[in-house]
């Protein structure tokens, strides 16, 4: 089951089109993305009887998730971007959180607040339950669906000094492209190994297999669990492959114009685009000048 959000309803998302959810259940599920994924195996149940040749809804695809939740991400979570970062593999996940307002659906803009943004193509689980403590043996039946995301960052503001920002510097208006579409977990053979790819302009910069994390999707699920009861809607990045601007050889970051292709195995390819944004100056973004 693929699906999607257009002129802001839920849709299922099949070759012949994007079904309004609500209209072809005749109001046996909601509208709206937060609505269907409390209702999700008895959704997924009519979404196997729904014939051919409905009716299906013009325009794009948005951002398939629902009006807030919790962003949680995971950072040096893949073997070979450790590798390329010379960092030491974490005995535990390394949790940090996104703002809800930075995400951003299929084609959306991605303003840069300064020239050193930089792309992080992840796979995005989204939760479909209410998970608290619970165990990795457990945790896949938590997480309704994956999707494709990106964890923009401004690289200094995420690594400055004593006082590194991690939340703040990706968290920026646009700095969490997600979708196409949410993908059930039964699509996929194996969900633990899928291949993921970013391109900027046409360029593939990141390629990997996502059974690199070093830690799972379970145990993420658990682990943050343990802290934080992850809801409905929730949605984890779950932490980038090697082939960030910052290690390239020279840097290299975003520029205003640049299309930044994120692809997932299974789930289809989220396109967004850079844009000049609202020019910060590096004293607003450093604390009043007090860091450096
Ligand atoms: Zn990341």
């Amino acid at each position: 089951m693929r699906i999607g959000k257009v002129s802001g309803r839920a849709v299922l998302v099949r070759e012949s089109g994007a079904v309004d959810i609500e209209k072809a259940s005749g109001g046996r599920f909601s509208a709206s993305i937060d609505g269907i994924l409390r209702d999700w195996d008895a959704l997924h149940e009519w979404a196997s009887t729904v014939e051919e040749g409905l009716p299906t809804l013009d325009g794009a695809l948005e951002l398939p998730l629902g009006g807030m939740g919790q962003a949680f991400a995971v950072g040096a979570n893949y073997a070979d971007h450790v590798a390329e970062a010379n960092t030491e593999v974490p005995r535990y996940p390394m949790v940090f959180a996104k703002s809800w307002t930075c995400l951003v659906g299929p084609g959306g803009d991605i303003p840069l607040p300064t020239a050193k943004v930089d792309w992080e193509v992840e796979l995005v689980a989204v939760i479909g339950r209410r998970a608290e403590r619970v165990s990795v043996a457990d945790a896949w039946s938590y997480v309704a669906a994956l999707t494709v995301g990106q964890d923009i960052t401004e690289r200094p503001l995420q690594l400055s000094g004593k006082a590194p920002q991690f939340m703040l510097g990706k968290s920026f208006p646009g700095f969490g492209p997600v979708g196409p579409v949410l993908v059930s977990l039964d699509e996929f053979e194996n969900p633990d190994d899928l291949s993921i790819e970013c391109r900027i302009n046409g360029e593939i910069m990141q390629q990997s297999r996502t059974r690199e994390l070093i830690f799972s999707i379970p145990e993420l699920v658990a682990y943050i669990s343990a802290s934080c009861p992850l809801l409905p809607g929730d949605v984890i990045f779950t932490g980038t492959p090697s082939g960030v601007g910052l290690f390239q050889d020279p840097v290299r970051y975003l520029r205003a114009g640049d299309r930044i292709e994120s692809e997932i195995e299974g789930i289809g390819t989220l396109v967004n685009q850079a844009v000049a944004g609202p020019a910060y100056s590096r004293r607003e973004l450093f604390a009043a000048g007090k860091l450096s």
